[in-house]
């Protein structure tokens, strides 16, 4: 029998299943247990994250007292190390060929129904000037997993194709990639591409419903795709982006899990995951989530992400538009630190009139357009960011990490948020979204904390004005 070790590279040992049964067992019978309640809130209060056992504790709390201080507390690391900014970003789709079985996706290879498409270079092209239109600065991109039709040359003629157009005042600076796990040397040149983060769903974290929900395909290999993240890091990919498919299988094991995997990189690579996605199983082409018996209410999806928020306050959060409009206000406040907008699941959808769904990965449930959702955001007393500083100055891994850490990333992040902001108002939000950005910055300058800064900040404002883009600290 495998035995538990966070710092071992083989799956089995730092996704550990006996461990997460102990802790789920643990947390069964200290959910009640008040003081012990408290002191792992307390300890969260350092703000220095809790171990997976301790946070599965506070999941498994059922008083409702405790549960609101829970997420008090996570809205307060959240207001600490995310101030009020919220990075919005697009997924891209490239291609929906794929070879893999994977019971809840429409992408699988016996689905004959769905139109396969591959985007061309030119359609690449077309899609990113759809995407720079609506102000996007920041992609994920997605592709099944096809050697034949989406090899890893395909990959890196789209990040270069993507990073090549510069259409009006638009750039995509910042490119995110969600392709199935690979080689270090694949990974190797994705990182000599110049990606942002490497990010890749785990799906599941339980071992034998992973092998029968991916049945067919090179995904079926369990410890293949687990061990994914510990070969990007040694491909010298510094920002990797975790997730669970909630609804597969039992959230108290999934999150357990999640957080071993956390920790386990925090362990063998000195540093955790750049973002943890929060997706939901979607209706999509011949998919009907409610074949998935595990699927989680809303208060349940909230409350995984409040004590996500506390158990690992440094690693970002992210909610995409499966969700609709009225849960992602609920869960943004718990601790989410970027959302997806205006996005389109399908491939070569931007350039659609109407929302094409034949192709669509899943249904997006929040379909409202990118400035409709960043006048929402400002009017909820959010700051949009389309800032891409980080990795483009080399504060990527730990150096981002530390940077979080001692609070020093707030002197960064607030200004360029605000000066990536004032770009989306000058080149594409409507009347209505610019009144309410431009209030929005002239009170939000007051909040940032150096008088130098502030007055850098004043200055750059006016040069976007006169046309002057891409200013960053
Ligand atoms: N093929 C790559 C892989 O295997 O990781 C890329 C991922 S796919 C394009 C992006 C993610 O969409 C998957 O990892 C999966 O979690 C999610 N997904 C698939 N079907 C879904 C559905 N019906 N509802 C919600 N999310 C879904």
């Amino acid at each position: 029998m495998a035995c538990y070790n966070p710092e071992s590279l083989k799956a089995e040992e730092f996704i550990n299943h006996e461990e997460i049964l102990e802790t789920i067992a643990y947390a069964d019978a200290h959910k009640d247990d008040l003081e012990l309640i408290e002191k792992i809130i307390d300890k969260a209060r350092l703000r220095k994250g809790l171990s997976h056992r301790e946070a599965s504790v506070l999941l498994a709390c059922e008083n409702k007292e405790k549960i609101e201080e829970i997420y008090d507390l996570a809205e307060q690391i959240k207001k600490d190390f995310y101030g009020n900014r919220i990075v919005m970003f697009a997924p891209l789709y490239l291609s929906n060929y794929c070879v893999n079985g994977c019971l809840y996706c429409p992408y699988h290879l016996k689905n004959k129904h769905i139109p396969r498409k591959k985007l061309t270079q030119e359609e690449v092209a077309r899609e990113v000037i759809a995407l720079q239109d609506m102000g996007h600065k920041r992609l994920a991109i997605e592709a099944g997993e096809d050697p034949v039709n989406n090899p890893i040359e395909y990959i890196l003629e789209c990040i270069n194709t993507i990073y090549s157009i510069k259409h009006k005042n638009g750039a995509i600076r910042r490119v995110n990639v969600n392709i199935a796990a690979t080689t270090v040397e694949n990974y190797k040149k994705l990182k000599d591409a110049g990606i942002g983060t490497y990010i890749l769903f785990q799906e599941t974290y339980h071992k034998e419903s992973y092998e029968y929900l991916h049945p067919t395909g090179p995904k079926h290999n369990y410890a293949y795709h687990t061990e994914a993240m510990d070969r990007a890091m040694d491909g010298g990919i510094d920002d990797v982006g975790l997730g669970v498919l909630f609804g597969l299988d039992k959230y108290r094991y999934e999150f357990a899990g999640l957080l071993m995997h956390a920790e386990h990189l925090e362990a063998v690579h000195g540093v955790g995951p750049h973002t943890i996605s929060l997706p939901r199983v979607k209706r999509a082409d011949d998919i009907d989530p409610d074949e998935f018996d595990n699927s989680i209410s809303d208060d349940i999806f909230c409350k995984i992400a409040a004590c996500i928020r506390i158990a690992v306050p440094y690693t970002g959060m992210i909610i995409s538009t499966r969700e609709s409009a009225e849960l992602r206000e609920k869960i943004i406040r718990l601790g989410v630190s970027q959302i997806s907008g205006g996005s389109r699941t399908s491939v070569g959808g931007y350039c659609e009139q109407e929302r094409p769904h034949d192709t669509e990965q899943f249904d997006v449930s929040d379909n409202r357009t990118l400035d409709e959702v960043v006048n929402w955001l400002m009017t909820a007393g959010y700051i949009p960011s389309f800032c891409t500083a980080c990795y483009r100055e080399g504060r990527t891994g730990d150096r981002f990490m530390s940077l979080c850490k001692s609070g020093q990333i707030q002197n960064c992040c607030h200004p360029n948020a605000l000066m990536t902001l004032k770009e989306f108002l000058m080149d594409y939000a409507s009347d209505d979204t610019r009144r309410i950005g431009e209030e929005l910055i002239e009170k939000e300058i007051g909040n940032i904390g150096k008088e130098k800064v502030k007055d850098i900040v004043r200055e750059r404002l006016v040069k976007i004005e006169n046309g002057d883009r891409d200013f960053r600290f």
